[in-house]
Order: C-alpha cells, then sequence, then structure tokens
C-alpha cells in the first residue's frame, strides 16, 4: 500500500509525495528539493522516482539538486516537452514500474496548459499537474484551448471516485470565479463553505473528488445550459459547442478576474 503526502512549496504549490511502508518514495513535479528531502529525512524515506508532468519551473526546480541526493532516482517526463535532467520521456498509455512500488502509475497525456503536459494516474489517485484543478483549470500557455478542453474532457472519463491531486492550493479563488459562472449551484455555495472552514484550519483543500469537480467546476460542466448561458452573455454572441464555451470561460477568467 502507498500513501500520499503533500509537502507544501513556494506560495501555493503541492509537491506530491508518493511512499510505502518499505522506504521507499515517487515524487511528482519537485519544484524544490528542501521540501522533499526535509520530509524524506523526517520519515526514513528515500526518493527512487521523479515524475514531472510538465516543464514550468514551479515544477522542475528541483531535479536537479534531488538527483544529487538521491543518485539512483529515475526521473520521467513527457516526451513532448525539453526538460533537462529527465531520464524517461513518456508516452500515453505508458505505465510507470517502480521497482519495489506497488504504485505503478500509466500515463494521460493532457496537453493544453503547456504542448506535452502529461498526468499520472494509479486508481483511485490522478496527478494531473496544472490541467485540473479544484473548481478551476489551468491556464493555456503553450497548448492551446482545444487541447486544454479535449484533456479536461479525457479526466471525465475516470471514475467518479478519482482522487485529483492538482499541484496548486488555489481552491477558494476559483470558487470565486466559479460563482459569477453559476450563482445559483448550491452544490458549490456549499462547496465554498467548506473549503473556507478547511482553509481557516489550515488544512489543504486538495487531493479533491471528480464527482465534486463534476458538480462544481465550471470548466468540466461546459454541457450544462446554465454555464453556456454564463458565457453566451460575457462573451455576447451564441456559443454551439462545449468547446466555444469553455474558451469563453477560461479567457473571460483571465481577463476579468485575474
Ligand atoms: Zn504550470
Ligand atoms: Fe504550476
Amino acid at each position: 500500500m502507498w500513501i500520499v503526502h503533500g509537502a507544501p512549496a513556494f506560495d501555493d504549490n503541492y509537491i506530491w509525495i508518493i511512499s510505502e511502508k518499505n522506504g521507499r518514495a515517487a515524487v511528482v513535479d519537485p519544484g524544490d528539493a528542501g521540501p522533499v528531502i526535509n520530509y524524506m529525512q523526517a520519515h526514513g524515506l528515500k526518493v527512487v522516482t521523479i515524475l514531472i508532468t510538465h516543464k514550468h519551473y514551479d515544477h522542475v526546480g528541483g531535479i536537479a539538486d534531488l538527483r544529487r541526493w538521491y543518485p539512483d532516482a529515475r526521473v520521467y517526463g513527457p516526451a513532448n516537452e525539453s526538460i533537462s535532467g529527465i531520464d524517461v520521456k513518456l508516452k500515453d498509455g505508458t505505465r510507470v514500474d517502480i521497482p519495489g512500488m506497488a504504485f505503478s502509475p500509466e500515463v494521460i497525456d493532457m496537453p493544453g496548459h503547456t504542448e506535452g503536459h502529461i498526468g499520472y494516474y494509479c486508481a483511485p489517485a490522478l496527478f494531473c499537474g496544472d490541467t485540473l484543478f479544484a473548481c478551476g483549470c489551468g491556464r493555456v500557455f503553450s497548448g492551446s484551448f482545444a487541447q486544454l478542453h479535449d484533456s479536461l474532457n479525457r479526466i471525465c472519463e475516470l471514475p467518479d471516485n478519482t482522487h485529483v491531486y492538482c499541484a496548486h492550493e488555489y481552491t477558494l479563488d476559483n470558487i470565486g470565479f466559479a460563482k459569477w459562472v453559476e450563482p445559483g449551484n448550491s452544490e458549490l455555495l456549499k462547496r465554498e463553505q467548506q473549503v473556507i472552514r478547511e482553509r481557516q484550519q489550515g488544512l489543504a483543500t486538495v487531493p479533491s473528488r471528480l464527482a465534486v469537480e463534476k458538480a462544481t467546476n465550471p470548466f468540466i460542466r461546459t454541457d450544462m445550459d446554465e454555464v453556456r448561458l454564463a458565457a453566451e452573455k460575457y462573451a455576447d454572441i451564441a456559443l454551439n459547442t462545449t468547446q466555444q464555451v469553455f474558451t469563453t470561460l477560461r479567457k473571460w477568467k483571465d481577463r476579468e478576474y485575474d
């Protein structure tokens, strides 16, 4: 059995550490080595694998230092992005076998935030980097809106009880925009109260459940009338496809919200 710990890094990143009783650990997106090394030392663990979702500095910045501390660790990353320090480039559908660990995630392509972004799925956990966030989604940087829309659709095909381990604590901020889109969504308002309580107690609001995202996250609710109508009102044109609704929401949030 493996357990997951979120090590906070920078202002609002989580570095996910998956560990087993035998002391082996895999690390997802170590933007900074310090929090990882501290956790390893406090719990008698050793990094054997580093899994990278995409090329941004806050996800890869700790690779070089971790390689020095754990010279045996293998570093995996996306095939379609050039990242220094990667040993194995991963394609969609590949299973990552980690010696001595039961944790063996499968690679899911999820471009959009960046052109080569990948996620790691080992039921019930999905490590999705900056693709799906709690109540939001990543910005489109070097990928396309169509790609990100397709990638979110793909994530939604996973089981409803999937645990969504995204890479940032953005939930409360994201809920603010979600309320612009769906001010009358009672599940969303309930979620806001819960998230406020959790943050007041200093708790992380991730991982979330995919079912909760489906009920409250406007970026994966583009087929709902209320979401489409809100996007149409902002764009002041009729939107005929979920991809158009998605693109409108993403640009609306970028331009007007944050
Ligand atoms: Zn990023
Ligand atoms: Fe990030």
